[in-house]
């Protein structure tokens, strides 16, 4: 029998304790956990998703600022923002909405983050943290997916883990992860040579690539957990992952389903990563 794993619940129960503990937090020092987003241009899909992490500040009793500003800003219009945020004490965490349009440099402006409110965990300090094995903050998505794991009582030491997709974002945060709890961890990506059968040794398979559906049954041993980080709208609307859920979830014993699974974890993990950001500052 295959576990569906809830992310959904499993974030609810993440974000009821980051507001109780915010609220405690906030009676005792006075200090309110402070997140600014930051967004340039209209791209739908970063307007929707700016729109639910201030929703979930304010449920988690956070303040939240908005900055909202036009496709064409300039790169140094942008860098006296960011500026201005790593001196503003009403805020403890950063995030910059990607993808910025095309003419700025994403590398030059997430380096610009104080990397103490670097709460998407970009900052190249805070890889670097990560390498080294002394994580400040990890990068959101792959941390809701270790919770998940966790919280689904999978051990992962010694397992054989293969990540499908090399991101900064979530594949290579990703294997690092997978790496500290020790599991032996490959790294695929567009290049891999017969990738079916580098997925099929694995005991726990991590697909991130957003191709719909690409995963499918014979891709996958009998038994594996299988996490689908994949958001890919078809035509038809509807939201489909990067696994073939429907005939690989019979074969695994943990699956993770889209929508439901990793989506909703990283917005719970922004909201536990700026609320430790702020208690760092007390
Ligand atoms: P990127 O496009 O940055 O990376 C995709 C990776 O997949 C690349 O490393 C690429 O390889 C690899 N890849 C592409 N095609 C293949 C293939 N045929 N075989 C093997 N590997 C392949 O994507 P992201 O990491 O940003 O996101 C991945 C997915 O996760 C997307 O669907 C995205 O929407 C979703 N996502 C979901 C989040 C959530 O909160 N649920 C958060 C972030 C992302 P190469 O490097 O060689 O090009």
């Amino acid at each position: 029998m295959s576990i569906i794993i809830d992310g959904t619940k499993i974030a609810q129960d993440i974000r009821r304790s980051v507001r109780e503990e915010t609220l405690a937090f906030t009676e005792k020092t006075g200090v309110v956990p402070g997140l600014a987003v930051v967004l340039a241009g209209d791209d739908p899909a970063s307007k929707v998703y700016v729109g639910r992490k201030a929703k979930a500040c304010a449920e988690a009793g956070f303040l939240s600022r908005e900055y909202k500003l036009p496709a064409d800003v300039g790169e140094a219009e942008l860098l006296a923002l960011i500026s201005d945020l790593n001196s503003d004490r009403q805020i403890h965490g950063i995030l910059v909405q990607l993808p910025l349009p095309k003419h700025i440099p994403t590398d030059k402006i997430i380096a610009a983050i104080d990397p103490n409110k670097d709460v998407d965990g970009f900052h190249p300090a805070n890889v670097g943290r990560l390498v080294t094995g002394s994580p400040l903050f990890v990068p959101c998505t792959p941390r809701g997916i270790m919770e998940l794991i966790a919280r689904t009582g999978i051990s992962l030491s010694g397992k054989d883990a293969v990540v499908i997709g090399r991101s900064n974002i979530v594949g290579k945060p990703m294997a690092l992860l997978l790496l500290a709890q020790n599991a032996t961890v490959t790294m695929c990506h567009s290049k891999t040579k017969d990738l079916p059968a580098v997925a099929r040794r694995a005991d726990v398979l991590i697909a991130a690539i957003g191709k719909p559906c690409m995963i499918t049954a014979d891709m996958v041993k009998e038994g594996a957990v299988v996490v689908d980080v994949g958001v890919n709208r078809l035509e038809s609307g509807k939201l489909a992952g990067d696994v073939a859920f429907d005939e690989v979830a019979p074969k695994t014993s943990a699956i993770t389903p889209v929508p439901g699974g990793v989506g909703p974890m990283t917005i719970a993990m922004l909201m536990r990563n700026t609320l430790d950001a702020a208690k760092m500052t007390t």
